[in-house]
């Protein structure tokens, strides 16, 4: 028998991957299946920028005269209806695991002591085990953090109405997306961060967030002190240099990164932040234990925690496979996908152009709104190392050109591809208008 604890996207892919191959497996959920994913993270994040891109376009529509109003949201009916459909999707979810074989066991803490697995207080008989218990919020340590008022993506969905003043505490990708959704809610949104915004995000791409984040303040270099109130919070006291300052706040959200979700793995290597330390195999310092997912570190997303668990399961499976971290796509989420993959951009030349007029971009033109696509080269063999993709559809861009770099295309081999018209097709015409260039600089 193989035991999985956690039932997010690691666990889950993982435990279909065994049962598929004919092995008897127990996964062990204490929640939702689906994890932070479906019920916290990148669903839920979906479903409210669906709306925000919404409400954008409105405003775009009624600011050129072809609409008459922007339409009010019903915040609590955003909530109750996504929930509705996060219960669909679980449902789903389900079915598919336990199609392929999966026996889910709901309800119950799964814990490891070394190789010892137990589900609540039964221990189980266990060949293999895999750990993917995930990752939580990040909570810092701040003064009045606790008081009613502060949320955070697991307790957000307790809101009852969007804040008039809302304070969202963290400068990465995860506190961008809810300062979008919340600015084109109506909430006047401050960002606090204690470092540079986005601060290892490609510099054009970095500028087009902060455009996109026109209207929410952001403070860089900027820490809370502390958070005020009887009951329910009132203000945020903030401190930037030596200056104190003070924030009305109707409420707070932390948005300052996740943590691996690890204290009950015990017996196993972790490192500094409780991350479960494995080799590229997955395999945890005890012998057929494996780990996969948040619970190992970032980067903290899905399509990596996938990935992690069905090498995990292909190694149980006696298929060794190793795991290469170095061409991951990712997308910060605003009004445009603004999707990324620049693994390895030292000594790179790089050419940016705005994106072009297509779907999702043509009424957009007027206030200069079309994204951007950007490409990072080898200046001397051509050879693609990096790409931004920022617009509709840059995510699918975004994971395809991942895929093409890690098969070492290079920037002449667009020279024979034809793309889709209209679409927001501006990459493909930069790699082949960056791959004339190229040939003309060596006289080709
Ligand atoms: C606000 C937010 C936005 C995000 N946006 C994106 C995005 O746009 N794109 C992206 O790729 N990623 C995004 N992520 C990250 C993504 O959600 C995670 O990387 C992904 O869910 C990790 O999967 P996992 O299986 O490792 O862990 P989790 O999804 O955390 O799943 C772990 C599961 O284990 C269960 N569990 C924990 N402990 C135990 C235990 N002891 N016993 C039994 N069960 C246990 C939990 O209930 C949970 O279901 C976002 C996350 C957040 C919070």
């Amino acid at each position: 028998m193989i035991v999985v604890l956690g039932g997010g996207p690691a666990g889950r892919i993982a435990s279909i991957r065994l049962a598929s191959a004919g092995k008897d497996v127990r996964l062990i959920e204490r929640g939702g299946i689906g994890g932070q994913c479906l019920h916290f993270g990148c669903m839920p994040v979906c479903a409210l920028n669906d709306v925000a891109r919404f409400i954008h376009s409105a405003r775009t529509f009624h600011n050129l005269g072809i609409i008459d109003t922007v339409p009010d949201i019903n915040f609590s009916t955003i909530f109750s209806e996504m929930h509705a459909i996060q219960e669909k999707i679980a449902s789903v979810l389900d079915t598919e695991t336990r199609s392929a074989g999966v026996n889910i066991i709901y309800g119950k803490t799964g814990r490891l002591e070394g190789k010892k697995v137990f589900a609540g207080e039964e221990q189980m008989d266990a060949d293999a085990v895999i750990a993917a218990t995930g990752s939580r919020p990040n909570i810092p340590d701040i003064e009045g953090i606790d008081l009613k008022g502060v949320y955070t993506p697991h307790t957000l969905f307790g809101m009852k109405e969007h804040p008039k003043k809302l304070v969202i505490i963290g400068g990465s990708v995860m506190a961008a997306e809810f300062a979008y959704i919340f600015c084109m809610f109506g909430s006047e949104v401050t960002i606090i961060s204690r470092s540079t915004f986005l601060k290892n995000t490609d510099k054009h791409l970095r500028a087009l967030a902060i455009k996109e984040l026109e209207g929410v303040e952001i403070r860089e270099d900027t820490s809370i002190q502390s958070i005020s109130g009887r009951s329910h919070i009132h203000s945020v006291r903030v401190r930037a240099d030596d200056k104190d300052d003070v924030i009305d706040a109707d409420a707070v959200l932390i948005a300052a990164g996740l943590v691996p979700r690890s204290e009950m793995l015990n017996g196993v290597k972790k490192g500094s932040i409780g991350e479960v330390i494995v080799d590229r195999r997955m395999q945890t310092s005890v012998p057929d234990v494996y780990a996969c997912g948040d619970v190992i570190g970032p980067p903290y997303l899905t399509p990596v925690a996938r990935y992690q668990g069905i090498i995990a399961a292909d190694n149980i499976l006696g298929k060794p496979r190793t795991m290469d971290m170095q061409y991951i796509p990712q997308s910060i989420n605003l009004a445009h996908e603004l999707a990324f993959c620049t693994p390895e951009t030292e000594g790179a030349a790089s050419l940016a152009i705005p994106g072009p007029a297509g779907p999702g971009t043509f009424w957009s033109v007027p206030s200069g709104e079309t994204g951007l696509a950007k490409v990072m080269v080898d200046p001397d063999s051509g050879a693609l190392l990096g790409i931004c993709a920022a617009g509709p559809g840059g995510g699918l861009i975004a994971g395809y050109m991942a895929f093409l770099m890690k098969r070492h295309f290079s920037v002449h081999d667009f020279e024979e591809f034809i793309e889709v018209h209209p679409s927001t097709d501006g990459i493909y015409g930069l790699l082949k208008y960056t791959s004339d260039m190229l040939k003309k600089r060596s006289g080709n």
